[in-house]
């Protein structure tokens, strides 16, 4: 018998909290908010530090509350929007504490870098629903998001493309029967350079994502492929599969978003065009399919899908997440600190591409290993690596 089909349109929209509205995933998931008014309400909509677009957003989307993570841009803020009748607040508690404020029902976890780790905890513990894209909160502290979502009603539901592709393959899947989880990769803009080439890549090369359309932190994460070390880790975490069972595997058109592979040998993919308002949808519906959101696919248009080995020799960022999830403890804590200052200063074209895997390799010698971290180390540990990757630039 067919399983009854479950709509919200008789229920209140749900209410969201954007943390990170004015970045490309903050912005798209905007769009699907208001092609849905009766399925989603923006309630609060934060910023890093551009007041002018998170003003703009906060014009067309009217939401309750804006926080401005930026403390030295909150008079701004205020005179911007305080005259609309919208509430407005300023820095990185402010911006945590909206996380899980009692009238958020989901929080779109959407900022970039260390920065989302926070809002995510008290999301977690406030038990709300957690959209979440920002992957480097389950790369820095992903032992401690899983104790607290044993004690919280919270769920998380994949953003990242590769895990909502994973996500969407286990549905009704019994996962003692997962043998593999396969991570596909575009290879970047690089994939086809030599290494000699790559060393002299400059930020302008790396920023053109063949595929995705990203912002800045995560395209050179992309070409550096650091972006598919951090995915590996996030899955770790999100579905509780150990390093030995995960993969990564260079697909060039990324078509295939990723794949399960079962213990009966048979795999299953998840294909669509490259086009993140499929996952943001999906994750804002909580697994339920939204009409529309995303074009859709003539596989007749593709020429050929491809798969290759990924070369650990050209892109040596993959092979940290091996070194992550075998040593644990606050590793990738300092790797992502690392590679956030070395992408900062690659970005201002102050250090070479090849700099950033160095720094963060001499990061982690110097760093002290603490097996068993709990928050306040994870917020030391974070502090030290940035200290010391900042004197290698
Ligand atoms: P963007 O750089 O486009 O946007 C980042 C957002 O975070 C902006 O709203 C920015 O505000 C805000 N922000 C930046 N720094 C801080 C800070 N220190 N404190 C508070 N807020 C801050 O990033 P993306 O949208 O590309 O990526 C967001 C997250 O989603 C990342 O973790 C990324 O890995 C992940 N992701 C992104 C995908 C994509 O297609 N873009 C795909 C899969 C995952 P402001 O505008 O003021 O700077
Ligand atoms: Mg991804």
């Amino acid at each position: 018998m067919q399983e009854p089909i479950v709509t919200t349109s008789n229920t209140e929209p749900k209410r969201i909290a954007i943390i990170g509205a004015t970045g490309s995933i903050g912005t798209q998931t905007l769009d699907i908010a208001a092609r849905h008014p009766e399925l989603y309400r923006p309630v609060v909509l934060t910023a890093g530090s551009k007041v002018d677009a998170l003003a703009a957003l906060c014009r067309v989307h009217k939401p309750r509350m804006a926080v401005i993570a930026d403390e030295s841009r909150y008079a701004d803020l205020c005179r911007e929007l305080k005259p609309l009748g919208i509430e407005c607040a300023a820095g990185a508690e402010a911006m945590a504490e909206a996380a899980a404020l009692p009238d958020v029902d989901m929080t779109v976890t959407a900022t970039v870098g260390y920065s989302g780790l926070l809002p995510t905890i008290r999301a977690v513990e406030a038990g709300k629903e957690i959209a979440l894209a920002n992957k480097e909160t389950l790369v820095v502290a992903g032992a401690l998001i899983e104790r607290l979502l044993e004690k919280s009603e919270s769920k998380i539901y994949p953003v990242d493309s590769e895990h909502s592709a994973i996500y969407q393959c286990l549905q009704g899947e019994d996962r003692d029967k997962v043998s593999r989880l396969v991570i596909t990769a575009s290879g970047g803009p690089f994939r086809t350079w030599t290494k000699e080439q790559i060393s002299r890549a400059k930020a302008s090369d790396a920023l053109k994502h063949p595929n995705w359309d990203m912002g800045a932190k995560i395209t050179i994460d992309s070409a550096t492929m650091m972006n598919k070390a951090f995915e590996l880790i996030e899955a770790r975490w999100l579905f509780g599969i150990g390093a030995d069972r995960l993969s990564a595997v260079v697909h060039p058109q990324s078509i295939v978003h990723s794949m399960v592979e079962f213990s009966d040998g048979g795999m299953k993919a998840q294909l669509g065009v490259p086009d993140m308002h499929l996952p943001i949808a999906y994750a804002l519906g909580c697994a339920e399919r939204l009409p529309g959101a995303e074009r859709p696919l003539s596989l007749a248009d593709m020429a050929t899908l491809t798969f290759e080995q990924p070369d650990e020799e050209r892109f040596p960022c993959l092979t940290l997440a091996d070194l992550a999830l075998r040593r644990g403890g606050n590793t990738a804590c300092v790797i992502n600190a690392a590679n956030e200052v070395a992408v900062a200063a690659y970005l201002h074209d102050r250090i070479g591409f090849y700099d950033i895997y160095r720094i963060i390799c001499d990061t982690l010698e110097r760093c002290a290993f603490i097996a068993a971290p709990g928050l306040s180390d994870y917020i030391q540990t974070n502090q030290t690596a940035r200290e010391i990757a900042g004197t290698m630039i």
